[in-house]
């Protein structure tokens, strides 16, 4: 027999678990987007309120909008921003810079203020008085003023004036307030000839700078300029001290002449007075070099010990670098002259004083260091400079005037003419130290001799058997001046 019934029962519907678990999980999504609820959130850049000068250049620093959600967070979404800058940024008031920008179809906005003040003050400009601004009869006369602002341009016609005894006060202000001030003194105009001198009627000066006379204006009874009326007499000679008066003089139709003056003090520098050393001292000095010999004179006193001083020149200048080696191993370095022309250097006071700053100047160069000492060339004794008579009495008062002080020598070596021979320098050297009775003996010698410095080691040896010292020439050095004969 055959169990031909059908089965009854229902057939299981497998194919809904799929969409119902696709709902469910539509459902959740939906749950978690409203639960994120992302939205844009836009931040202004930099300060929210901008307070700008006006004519100040605005640099705007923009917005920015993120994509931010409670579960997702910031996602890396761009959001384009939008930004409104109004035109007329640029001028004085409140301003609204909006940013703006749209994301999942909602509209977001914020607001940046820019504040453009004018806080600087205007400029007020008094057209400087000539000569005078008031006169008889008409009282003061404007000489003019302008007055201009940063944003407000020509406020000329805002300026207020009010005389208050002999000062004028002008005041002005600009539409936000800011303001400008300025006075001028009445000058009322002469109504007699009259010369009024410019700087101070007691000039003072230290020796060896320049005088420029500050000079005057002169004004006839018309209150006109006639300056170029007046004669100055008198002089000043900067490099010597003294009391000097210069005297400006203006001729005039009636009542004789005007007359001022005006009193130049050129005070001395001065020197330190000089000391006589404690022990018996040989001072050695040279003039003339750097020169061929120089270095090997330098070994000499290097391997004694001894320092000494050298009245140096540019006249060679292959040797003038060995200034610094003089320097440097403790020897004095002094002026003694840049070219060594006598016809030149004692052509005149303005060039001798050129000469000298020049080889002071160059002294400088090579040891930073400027010297107070010098010996004039040919010493202050010298007739070679009668070419200009008096010039060793002047320049012997305005050296030291000007802080220079010169040394001269009382034991000449005769390398400059007597004689050629190393011995003869040495015995003269030695036998005229000896014949000095002052306990103290500066040498005179030539580097640039070579039988000169030839003598130099016999000299140290004789000086340091002898109980000698030897020393360089410092600013309390005895000075063992000359007889001036010009
Ligand atoms: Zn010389």
């Amino acid at each position: 027999m055959v169990n031909a019934s059908a089965n009854p029962r229902k057939k299981r519907r497998w194919w809904l678990i799929p969409v119902f678990l696709f709902l469910f999980l539509i459902l959740l999504a939906a749950a978690a987007w409203f639960y994120d609820g992302r939205h844009a959130e836009l931040e202004v850049l930099g300060q929210k309120e901008v307070l700008l000068e006006y004519g100040q250049e605005y640099t705007d620093a923009g917005a920015k909008a993120a994509s931010v959600g409670r579960l997702f967070g910031e996602l890396d979404t761009v959001i384009d921003v939008y930004a409104y800058i109004p035109h007329d940024l640029a001028e004085l008031g409140e301003h609204q810079i909006r940013y703006f920008c749209t994301y999942l179809q909602k509209d977001y906005e914020q607001i940046r203020i820019v504040r453009v003040v004018d806080r600087v003050n205007p400029r007020l400009e008094l057209t400087p008085t000539v000569d005078f601004n008031a006169y008889a009869g008409t009282g003061f006369q404007e000489p003019g003023y302008r007055a201009t602002d940063n944003h407000d341009g020509d406020i000329t016609s805002r300026v207020v004036t009010e005389i208050r005894g002999d000062t004028v006060y002008y005041s002005v202000s600009d539409e936000s307030g800011n303001e400008a001030f300025a006075e001028r003194p009445i000058v009322y105009a002469p109504t007699e000839p009259v010369i009024k001198l410019l700087g101070e009627d007691n000039y003072v000066m230290e020796a060896g700078m320049t005088f420029e006379d500050p000079g005057f204006r002169a004004y006839n009874e018309r209150a006109e300029d006639v300056s170029a009326l007046v004669t100055v007499e008198g002089e000043v000679t900067p490099y010597l001290a003294g009391e000097y008066e210069l005297t400006y003089t203006l001729e005039t139709g009636f009542g004789g002449p005007v007359t001022a003056t005006r009193k130049v003090f050129v005070n001395p520098v001065g020197v330190p007075a000089s000391v006589a050393p404690a022990s018996r001292t040989i001072y050695l000095t040279f003039d003339d070099g750097p020169g061929p010999y120089t270095e090997k004179l330098l070994d000499i006193l290097k391997k004694y010990r001894v320092k000494a001083t050298f009245f140096v020149t540019n006249q060679f200048p292959e040797y003038v670098d060995l200034i610094a080696r003089e320097y440097a191993e403790g020897h004095t370095v002094a002026v003694h002259t840049y070219s060594h022309d006598y016809d030149y250097i004692y052509s005149g006071v303005e060039e001798y004083v050129e000469d000298f700053m020049r080889m002071r100047e160059l002294i400088h160069e090579k040891t930073g260091e400027y010297t107070n000492l010098f010996r004039f060339p040919g010493g202050s004794s010298n007739t070679i400079s009668r070419i200009t008579p008096g010039i060793m009495t002047v320049l012997t008062q305005a050296m030291p005037d000007m802080g220079f002080k010169a040394f001269d020598w009382n034991v000449p070596s005769g390398d400059a003419g007597e004689t050629r021979k190393s011995d003869q320098v040495y015995l003269n050297v030695i036998q005229r130290i000896q014949q000095v009775d002052y306990g103290y003996a500066v040498v005179l010698q030539h580097d640039i001799k070579e039988f000169s410095v030839d003598a130099v080691e016999r000299i140290i040896i004789w000086g340091l058997n002898n109980g000698y010292v030897f020393a360089p020439l410092d600013m309390t050095a005895p000075r063992t001046p000359h007889a001036v004969y010009n």
